[in-house]
C-alpha cells in the first residue's frame, strides 16, 4: 500500500478503534511496542487509555528517548486523550514521575472535567475540517490550560477552554473521535499533519 506507514503506540489504552478508524481510510497501521517498530513508522498515534500506566509501560519498553528524539526530529503525531498528555510539555495534576515529550507547547490538567461530569457527548464546531461540528466524546478528559506561542487552538469547550490543539506535525484532541463513524479528525491529521490524501472507502 502506498502512503505513510502510521504506528499506534499499543502499550495499553483504545489502540483498536483507531485501527480501525485508519484502516477505513485505507492507511497502513503497525503497532509500536519497541524501539524497532518506532523506528519502521512515518508517524504515530497516541491512544486514549491512562497516560500514567503508559508511562511506565513507556519507561518499561525503553521507547522514552527513542521517542523524545523522533518527536524532536519532527515525527508527525496525534494524540488523543491520554496521548495529548504524553505529548504535552507540561502535565497538572500528573504523577510525580510521569513522562511527557513536549511535542507540543500546552499545559494540560488531567481528569479536567472532574467526578461529577467524568464523561459527556457534546458537538463541537472544528476548524480545518469543515461546516459540520465533530460528535466529540470525553471520557476522564483533561483539558488545555496553557496554549504556547505557535499552537493553534482547533476547538474549545463552551466555557473556551481549549480541546483539541496542532502545532506543525503534532496533533491533539482531549476527546475520542475514534468512537464513532466520522473520520474527519483522523483525516485531517492525516491531511495536514503526514501530508497525505486519504480515501475513504
Ligand atoms: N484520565 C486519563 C489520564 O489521565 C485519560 C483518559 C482517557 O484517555 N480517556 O490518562
Amino acid at each position: 500500500m502506498n502512503g505513510p506507514c502510521l504506528g499506534l503506540l499499543a502499550l495499553q489504552g483504545a489502540v483498536d478503534l483507531h485501527r480501525h478508524a485508519l484502516e477505513r481510510l485505507g492507511v497502513h497501521t503497525v503497532e509500536v511496542r519497541t524501539s524497532e517498530q518506532l523506528a519502521s513508522v512515518d508517524a504515530l498515534v497516541i491512544p486514549g487509555g491512562e497516560s500514567s500506566t503508559m508511562s511506565k509501560l513507556l519507561v518499561l519498553n525503553g521507547l522514552v528517548e527513542p521517542l523524545a528524539e523522533r518527536l524532536s526530529n519532527g515525527l508527525p503525531a496525534f494524540g488523543t486523550c491520554a496521548g495529548m498528555i504524553v505529548l504535552a510539555a507540561e502535565i497538572l495534576d500528573g504523577r510525580a514521575d510521569q513522562v511527557s515529550f513536549g511535542a507540543i507547547d500546552i499545559a494540560v490538567r488531567r481528569n479536567a472535567f472532574g467526578r461529577q461530569i467524568d464523561s459527556f457527548e457534546t458537538d463541537l464546531p472544528l476548524s480545518d475540517v469543515g461546516d459540520e461540528p465533530v460528535h466529540a466524546v470525553f471520557i476522564r478528559a483533561p483539558v488545555v490550560e496553557r496554549v504556547g506561542e505557535g499552537v493553534e487552538v482547533l476547538a474549545t469547550v463552551d466555557d473556551g477552554r481549549p480541546v483539541a490543539c496542532r502545532q506543525g506535525p503534532v496533533l491533539v484532541t482531549s476527546f475520542h473521535p475514534e468512537l464513532g463513524p466520522d473520520l474527519r479528525v483522523h483525516e485531517l491529521f492525516l491531511s495536514q499533519c503526514v501530508g497525505w490524501t486519504t480515501h475513504a472507502r
